[in-house]
């Protein structure tokens, strides 16, 4: 499915999204959970998996990072020499895949953020879609 982003989100869900994801990032420092960032899971052909993100979460990345064609090799535009360029707005999915530890927190805090990541959307009348990160990067309609 080819995301439709919304319109320029208004500064208020900005900053809610912001809220949301620095909220996430306490709840995982609670339980000790950490990403050393070596960046291998960014590397998504070569990890073997992908990530899925929504219109909304894509269009806070584009907003707050800019825009990044993916170079069809399977890696994320914005790992660069194995660092993430987009720390600050990067999607949900970014931050909750961690690959070593606490596997059934991690799926816990991913449907808790999801649902309030849901509700804002509902908030905001955002229609909600969702699609795979690096197809949805080549495929934006605005
Ligand atoms: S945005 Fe950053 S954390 Fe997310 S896949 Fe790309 S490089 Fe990795
Ligand atoms: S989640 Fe794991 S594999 Fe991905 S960047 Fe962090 S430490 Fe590396």
């Amino acid at each position: 499915m080819t995301l439709t982003l919304p319109p320029k989100l208004p500064r208020a869900l900005k900053e809610a999204l912001a809220s949301l994801y620095d909220d996430l990032a306490t709840a995982q420092r609670s339980i000790s959970v950490s990403c050393h960032q070596c960046g291998a899971c960014c590397n998504f052909a070569e990890y073997d998996h992908e990530l899925w993100v929504t219109n909304l979460e894509l269009a806070y990345l584009i907003e707050t990072e800019g825009s990044r064609a993916a170079a069809g090799t399977g890696v994320c535009p914005y790992l660069q020499n194995n660092q993430c360029i987009a720390r600050i707005g990067r999607a949900l999915g970014c931050r909750i895949f961690l690959c070593e530890q606490h596997a059934i927190q991690m799926e816990t805090l991913h449907e808790a953020y999801f649902d309030r990541l849901r509700a804002l959307a509902e908030e905001y009348d955002v229609d909600l879609e969702y699609g795979e990160f690096l197809k949805s990067l080549g495929e934006l309609k605005e």
